[in-house]
């Protein structure tokens, strides 16, 4: 079982990704003092590196190495055996280090095509034991549901009226938490700011009342496409995350419904700049933002690009383009919903489909949900609540018999070595850009890949002897190779 090193909300924002050659782990940036956690079980090596890492807490697992940099104080002592999750140390600012921050990297001992063997950090906590996306959106808490989040290894879940005083998902990491608001939301979002401020402050009580809960969400499906309301729905959450930051609270803003913003990309664009302020508040108080995506079979599927997911993916990437990223998202309601498309509604899976087919579409949401940059959750529409969405009912049965094909999905992958055949059929297919290959050839390495960043190209090279990787970075003009810098 894998951890994150550090609890999300803790987090400012994550200043550096994964990003070689130019950064090897992931930057958090945090105040110094934060709780540092193991993220594997293994045994602990403490260094002292003042010109990189500082003081660090390093986990062997045997076949990995897990560090933890730039740390103020160790909690742990030489050789001892830690598990996943126990606090190691408090992050710090110390060796090569611009502000105070947690480098995570992992190295893989087999080594890998980067320096030391590192390898991507967000892959390696995914996979085995790392948190799992799909959870429930919970109408009703019950205690099958914290039994359930713990066996498939859920990073939150989402409950909407919770029974309050106590906690109710000892063994989820983090809780979304809705108190129904909707006869009055209206009200506060036309009051702009000074209503976003209002509703935090009226709902502060009510919501400590929750003790587990992490997040909290503000008004549920607010207008998004008027232009009154897109400025109203602005200020209201500008409002609202300045309010939060007065009591150290964090939220889950936006909360839009499925397809909304709506229109054409155009539209879209220009709508999601008449949010941009408050989407940019949210990603520096280190808030989430809600977004509803449903599918209905006969119509798209989870990864539909109208009203699912691969409309979700879209509007990140929109962000990416106005210069946001970084940005947690909850798609804090998603799964069949027969009233999309213009659709009567309340027509859930169990009247549109079967369990079979929509298992292997959650599945599939959860697969395709990976690779969305900045997606946090996916909660399932609805657990627990009979009545009139009762046709949605994620009920125990149906939802124990998700959990081993969504953590089928963890099982690592077994990568073949590359036959020299596939590299020369590779050469063949990429003979648009021979440049970088023909430089590997002419000093006698091995091409691997290559990638473009800042006006040039580099390529990754295997050279035999001695054995090790370079990169070769070549101006664009002449194709002449202007650096050729050994890992
Ligand atoms: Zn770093």
């Amino acid at each position: 079982m894998r951890h994150l090193p550090i609890d999300l909300v803790r987090v400012v924002r994550v200043t550096q990704g994964w990003n070689p050659p130019a950064h090897y782990g992931t930057d958090y940036s945090c105040v110094v003092g934060t709780p540092i956690y193991a993220a594997t079980d293994g045994v602990v090596h403490c260094g002292t590196d003042p010109a990189g890492f500082g003081t660090y807490v390093r986990v062997d697992t045997g076949t990995h190495l897990a560090y933890a940099a730039h740390l103020w104080t160790v909690a742990v002592r030489e050789g001892q055996q830690v598990t996943a999750g126990q606090v190691v140390g408090a992050s710090g600012n110390t060796g090569n280090s611009t502000g105070p921050h947690l480098h995570f990297e992992v190295r893989d001992k087999a080594g890998s095509p980067w320096r030391y063997g590192a390898i991507d950090p967000g892959l390696w906590l995914m996979e085995d034991g790392g948190e799992m996306l799909t959870t429930l959106h919970v109408q009703r808490h019950n205690d099958w549901q914290n039994l359930w989040a713990r066996d498939v290894g859920a990073g939150w879940v989402k409950c909407v009226n919770p029974p309050t005083g106590r906690v109710l998902y000892p063994d989820v990491p983090r809780v979304l938490v809705r108190f129904w608001t909707d006869d009055r939301d209206a009200a506060y979002i036309h009051e702009g700011r000074a209503g976003g401020s209002r509703f935090v402050r009226e709902m502060r009580d009510q919501w400590l009342s929750v003790p587990d809960a992490t997040a909290w969400e503000l008004a549920n499906e607010p207008d998004c496409n008027s232009n009154e309301g897109l400025a109203q729905l602005n200020e209201y959450t500008i409002g609202a995350i300045e309010q939060a930051a007065v009591y150290g609270l964090k939220l889950c803003v936006l909360n839009l419904p499925e397809a909304n913003p709506s229109g054409d990309e155009a539209a879209i664009r220009w709508k999601w700049q008449q949010l941009l302020p408050a989407v940019k508040r949210a990603v520096q108080g280190g808030h989430w933002i809600g977004l509803h995506a449903y599918w209905r079979p006969g119509v798209e599927g989870p990864t539909g690009r109208y009203h699912a997911l691969g409309r979700r993916a879209f509007d990140i990437g929109v962000w990416r383009e106005l210069g946001i990223t970084g940005a947690r998202v909850l798609i804090n309601e998603c799964g069949i919903d027969g009233g999309i498309a213009d659709n009567p509604p309340r027509e859930g899976w169990r009247t549109l489909s079967d369990a079979d087919t929509y298992r292997a579409q959650i599945v599939e949401a959860e697969r395709y949900a990976r690779t969305i940059p900045g997606v946090d959750a996916l909660m399932l529409f609805t657990a627990d609540y009979l009545g009139e969405w009762g046709s949605y009912d994620v009920d125990e049965t149906f939802a124990r018999s998700l959990i081993a094909p969504l953590r089928a999905l963890n099982a690592p992958i077994e990568e073949a070595p590359v036959t020299s055949t596939e590299l020369d059929a590779a050469r063949a297919r990429l003979g648009r850009l021979p440049a970088t290959m023909k430089s590997c050839d002419m000093r006698g390495y091995t091409f691997r890949d290559e990638w473009f960043a800042d006006g040039f190209f580099y390529a990754l090279a295997w050279a035999p002897v001695p054995q090790r990787y370079h990169v070769l970075k070549l101006e664009t003009r002449g194709w002449s190779v202007v650096e050729d810098s050994a890992l």
